[in-house]
């Protein structure tokens, strides 16, 4: 596996490639890539890269003594797109041979590429999982200027060069905060993040920032008026029955969330879930658990103060985005939601009452109980049967536990097989794949935790 870590000067990718050089991952110790180091070796006189340079860019970019003149070579490519376009494409074809070149030499199951450029240099595309590290512009600078031993201006001339932390979001695997962390913690984490599944769909991004993960999808990141997370553990939202005994903790960690994602925490809307088909289109002042907001499993709005929140626990959470009418929705939808078709009249509401079209709308499923593990007794299979036509043919639905009279039954396939009944278009159905069984350390999982178990939460406001 290649693991490409990137981000700009002075985020400290490179302190989190050394804590993970110092762990093993599947009971062995990865190789750290140096993605400038091949540069630099490749640069030498008479290297196939270095000769590829000069007859790209001309004698311009030698020194006297004709090595490369690196500096002067950015500095060319600097303000000139095409050109630094060209260079990427040069540099990609001999670092990329060369990097794979000495992952395979190395025979170590785990390869950690650590480049600057891993992007835009498309090295990204020989890598399994992208890591990104972010930090506060505050931070970079004072640890460029620390490490670098340069004026604040010139650090703050390099910083504004780099790309945009947004750049990295919707490029990468997973992101993360590093303002002030502990490493060997988050070295920790991130192997076991890679040892669970969730970081290989390339519709999903996730972002870490301290002991807050959340996921999100790529697809809603390009709405720049719309934020969403699916948060993953050790965070608690609470259900119904624990919420008041975790009151202050489950508050908090709204506050963490909404910080993250830049909404007022004030602006949570949460009802109280109760398995039903009720979908409600928020008119007035709501918070957490308002008595309107009972027995409610579906929200709706188009106002931008109302940040729509619903918790799971193998449940399946759906999003709901009408990209041209603005009009966002959350709904829960377990197997008794999926039974009564919440999410058929989620639609139907959006299109009545918001005068939404179908084929505007985007959805995205989140984690949830998958077929893998989501083992039910013959009653629960013969009502689904019941209920949708012909769906106990489907082998696509259903498949017999061996020796026993238990079922596999696959709800997230009927909730996008009502999505698409209801008008909206396959293309616009954003699945993330994962399943809450499956990545149980990762994410609450009532089927594993049974009363014990927490509550991830699934967020989306519109800006
Ligand atoms: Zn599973």
């Amino acid at each position: 596996m290649i693991i490409g870590i990137t981000g700009n000067s002075g985020t400290g990718k490179t302190s989190i490639c050394k804590a993970l050089e110092k762990n093993k991952i599947n009971g062995k110790t990865p190789f750290v890539i140096d993605a400038d180091r091949v540069v630099k070796k490749m640069s030498a006189i008479g290297e196939e890269y270095y000769n590829q340079i000069i007859s790209t860019f001309g004698k311009e970019v030698l020194q006297e003594n004709q090595e490369l003149n690196r500096a002067k070579l950015a500095g060319l490519v600097f303000v000139n797109e095409e050109k630094r376009e060209l260079l990427n494409q040069i540099t990609y074809k001999y670092v990329a041979e060369e990097i794979k070149k000495q992952a395979k030499e190395s025979k170590c199951n785990f390869v950690i590429i650590d480049a600057p450029l891993l992007i835009e240099s498309k090295l990204n595309k020989i890598c399994d999982v992208v890591i990104s590290v972010i930090a506060d512009k505050e931070t970079k600078l004072k640890r460029i200027i620390e490490r670098d031993i340069i004026t604040e201006k010139t650090a703050l001339d390099r910083l504004n060069a780099q790309k945009e932390d947004e750049f990295y979001i919707k490029n990468s695997n997973l992101v993360i905060v590093n303002n002030e962390i502990d490493l060997e913690k988050q070295a920790k984490e991130i192997i076991e993040l890679l040892n669970s599944n969730i970081l290989y769909n390339k519709e999903i991004v996730i972002i870490q920032n301290g002991d807050l993960k959340i996921l999100q999808f790529k697809k809603l990141i390009e709405y720049k008026n719309l934020v969403h997370a699916f948060t993953l553990k050790p965070f608690d939202f609470g259900s119904n029955i624990t919420y008041k005994e975790k009151e202050q903790e489950v508050k908090d960690n709204y506050k963490e969330v909404c910080n993250l994602l830049n909404v007022d925490f004030e602006n949570i809307v949460r009802p109280y879930q109760t398995h039903t088909k009720n979908v409600v289109a928020l008119t007035g002042e709501h918070g957490i658990f308002s008595t309107e907001l009972e027995n409610v499993d579906g929200l709706i709005t188009d106002k931008t103060n109302k940040s729509l929140s619903l918790v799971f626990a193998d449940c399946t959470p759906i999003y709901l985005f009408d990209k041209n009418k603005n009009v966002i929705a959350a709904i829960h939808s377990g197997w008794e939601g999926t039974l009564k078709q919440i999410i058929k009249g989620a639609v139907n509401k959006m299109i009545k009452e918001f005068s939404c079209n179908p084929k505007d709308i985007i959805c995205a499923i989140g984690p949830t109980i998958r077929k893998c593990h989501f083992e039910v007794d013959e009653d629960v299979k013969d009502r689904f049967c019941n209920m949708f036509k012909d769906i106990c043919k489907e082998e696509q639905f259903v498949r017999k536990a061996e020796n026993k009279q238990k079922y596999y039954i696959d709800t997230v396939y009927l909730n996008k097989q009502m999505l698409i009944d209801s008008g909206i278009p396959e293309q616009n159905i954003i699945d993330s794949n994962i399943c809450t069984v499956c990545n149980n350390k990762i994410l609450h999982s009532y089927r594993v935790e049974k009363e014990n178990s927490g509550r991830s939460t699934a967020i989306i406001s519109l800006k």
